[in-house]
């Protein structure tokens, strides 16, 4: 099969683990039999140094034209809030998505076997093993609600941030949860705040409908303060984590810190039609940028998450897999993941082993 991938390179450390994610592609082409081909996509503080924008026109197009689409990172201090919107990096992320109709952020946070003495839990947490999805609402609430700020007679400035959900939008994240619980443990846990908010009591109302659609899935309702304090006392016991958007964007981070370091986390956003866009968490990290430290895991697991989930490659997800903890287990470390004393390998090298594990 041929497949058609719009790279976004990006700024900072973002060419160096695009090119090793690259590697990881061709070298599963070979393998399998796969032929993949590359768009190259301009995007973030490169692209305001370029033609000025930060997001050029025809982005989206260019991205739509393609079966996946994967970015390394945007940002970094050249391009900073002193800019005008259209020439800051942050300003093209969001358009993007938009644009791409990306309204799922998915976060597996997983230990791995080979790193779990990295985990900040118990050790016999940690040995529990952590393997959960967490599948964020990403285009609504309170962070696109409108927003106001006026001034009162006798309190002030007041300002509102304004929550909405409507059915349409929980319906479809919610399903989004309960179709990846099917290729996962047959377990969703849907986190919402039903004791205070509307918009979650209407959020809950529309997950027991779908669950009664899905009666081989497991459901449970989680309010969010529990469910912040059940990560940290007990992980193991999700499977999807289902939630809106600012409750998700707190809950993924404190999930992918119980998991060790900030460089092996890969994430998708999708929505109803192609192309999904697969990027690590971390951002650009410029103080490393140019100097071969970045560690490009996060990157090569966003490609494996791309083959599962844009090309229903399973079986070319699991080598991916595979060789990124083979490379752990045989004691192979980039800088952020080294404990003292350990020896440390670069970027390219740390890229090579994964393609010769593969
Ligand atoms: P960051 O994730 O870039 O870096 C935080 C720390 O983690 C730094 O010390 C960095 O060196 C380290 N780090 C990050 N990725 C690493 C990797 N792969 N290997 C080894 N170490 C790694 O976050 P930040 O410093 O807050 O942001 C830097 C820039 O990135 C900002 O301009 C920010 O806006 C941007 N950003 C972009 C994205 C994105 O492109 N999706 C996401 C977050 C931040």
């Amino acid at each position: 099969m041929n497949y058609k991938i719009a790279l976004i390179r990006g700024d900072g450390i973002g060419p160096e683990i695009v090119d090793e994610a690259v590697g990881v592609i061709n070298r599963v082409g070979e393998k399998f039999g796969h032929t993949f081909i590359y768009v190259d996509v301009l995007l973030g503080g490169c692209a305001t140094d370029a033609v000025g924008k930060s997001y050029p026109d025809g982005t989206a197009e260019i991205c739509k034209s393609c079966d996946a689409v994967l970015l390394g990172a945007v940002g970094g201090p050249k391009w900073g809030s002193d800019k005008p919107a259209e020439q800051r990096p942050e300003t093209a992320l969001l358009a993007i998505r938009k644009d791409l109709g990306l309204y799922a952020n998915l976060r597996p946070a997983a230990l791995r076997p080979a790193l779990a003495e990295a985990c900040p839990l118990k050790k016999e947490t940690a040995e529990k093993g952590i393997d959960l999805m967490m599948v964020r609402e990403l285009t609504g609430g309170v962070y696109f609600g409108k927003r106001d700020r006026y001034e009162t007679p006798d309190r002030g400035v007041e300002c509102t941030d304004l929550m909405a959900y409507s059915e349409m939008e929980i319906e479809r994240i919610g399903r989004r949860a309960f179709e990846m619980a099917r290729l996962r443990r047959n377990k969703v846990s849907s986190v919402d705040k039903a004791n205070v908010l509307e918009t979650s009591r209407l959020w809950r109302s529309v997950m027991h409908r779908l669950a009664k659609e899905y009666p081989d899935v497991a459901y449970e309702d989680v309010l969010v303060d529990n469910c912040a304090m059940q990560l940290v006392r007990d992980p193991g016991q999700f499977d999807v984590v289902v939630t809106e958007n600012m409750f998700g964007d707190i809950l993924s981070d404190e999930a992918s810190m119980i998991t060790g370091s900030i460089g092996l986390l890969p994430s998708a956003s999708m929505g109803d039609t192609a192309p999904a866009l697969y990027e690590p968490i971390h951002g650009s990290a410029p103080d490393i940028a140019g100097q071969d430290k970045a560690n490009p895991i996060a990157t090569i697991l966003s490609v494996a998450m791309m083959f599962r989930y844009s090309f229903h490659l399973a079986q070319e997800a699991d080598a991916v897999e595979r060789a990124v903890d083979k490379a752990l287990a045989d004691g192979w470390r980039t800088a952020d993941i080294a404990k003292p004393g350990e020896s440390i390998v670069g970027t390219r090298q740390m890229g090579q082993i994964i393609r010769d594990n593969i």
